[in-house]
């Protein structure tokens, strides 16, 4: 038995897996933070909830994952985004409280861990998980091994557009300025105030808010402004997935997040055809194949449940 917990920008959500991820008992709480010792405790007193909900003796258990929206090396924190720490060793510090291993990962590279053992990147040795949320996330796993710690990818910090953008990262032009669903909003705000017209207008108003789907659903409808801008965003995706192919030719890339929802004839149909017609692989070789993430939200809570797995 192995404890996952996905720690989130506002919750946590702590998941208990049998030894092929398979979740047995799930627990969320809203995420408290009081410094780090004490998030220590609140992520030991979790795992414990965890484990007593699913019935499961204290022997029984054999790790526990933390994903982390961050920068991890080992078992410590380097930061984290949003959640005030510096390298704080929380491996450690859990370690004592729990009397089992603990892994640390970042949130993509839990994901990542996830889709390859329980989703769409099982059988695959060389696969890759984008994260279409907040940021763009991603998460790499070579030879079956996650390239995670220290080395984590950071691909939605490629610059896809040199001079573009600024991004809160320091530099210009990041991928994740332009494929993330903020982005996605952006590029529809802008394309509703060029057309007035647009099915957009009505349908934000009915929906109660602009988000990511938003576009996708008035471009289902025959909304050419909003076709346009999917088409658009397909393109900005596209450039950053076929740098991800192109880079490592992995077996497949899975797409997953918020956006990752829209439908099929829109997002993924489109993308198979960009990112094919932007990788060296059109002249023969491996072909990598562009797939929906499976998982959902459970994949960080399973990806850090198995982290040893991939570790
Ligand atoms: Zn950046």
């Amino acid at each position: 038995m192995r404890i996952g917990i996905d720690v989130g920008g506002t919750n946590l959500k702590a998941g208990l897996t049998d030894g092929d991820g398979r979740l047995l008992a799930v627990e969320r709480r809203p995420l408290d933070f009081r410094g780090a010792e004490a998030f220590a405790a609140d992520l030991a007193d979790m795992a414990e909830a965890v484990r007593t909900a699913a019935g499961v003796s204290r022997e029984t258990l054999r790790s526990v994952g933390i994903g982390l929206p961050g920068a991890v090396s080992g078992g410590e924190i380097l930061y984290t985004t949003n959640i005030p720490m510096e390298h704080v060793p929380l491996a450690e510090l859990l370690r004592r409280r729990l009397g089992v291993p603990v892994l640390l990962g970042n949130d993509a590279d839990c994901a990542a861990a996830g889709e390859y053992l329980r989703g769409a990147g099982r059988g695959c040795r060389d696969f890759a998980v984008v994260t279409l949320g907040t940021g763009v996330g991603a998460g790499i796993i070579l030879d079956g091994r996650l390239r995670g710690g220290a080395a984590s990818s950071e691909a939605g910090h490629m610059v896809t557009h040199a001079g573009g953008e600024p991004c809160p990262c320091g530099s210009r032009g990041c991928w994740e300025q332009y494929a993330s669903a903020p982005a996605l909003i952006r590029q529809t705000r802008a394309a509703m105030a060029a057309h007035p017209e647009s099915l957009l207008h009505p349908l934000a108003a009915e929906r109660g808010s602009l988000d990511g789907q938003t576009p996708f659903l008035a471009a289902q409808a025959g909304d050419e402004t909003a076709l346009a801008v999917c088409r658009a965003y397909v393109e900005e995706l596209a450039a950053g997935i076929a740098g991800i192919v192109n880079l490592l030719r992995p077996e497949a890339v899975a797409v997953g997040g918020g956006v990752a929802g829209a439908p099929e004839e829109l997002l993924l149909e489109p993308l198979r055809e960009r990112v094919g017609a932007m990788s060296y692989a059109r002249h023969g070789g491996r072909a990598t194949r562009i797939l929906r993430a499976e998982l959902g939200n459970d994949a960080g809570v399973i990806g850090a449940a198995l982290l040893g797995r991939v570790i």
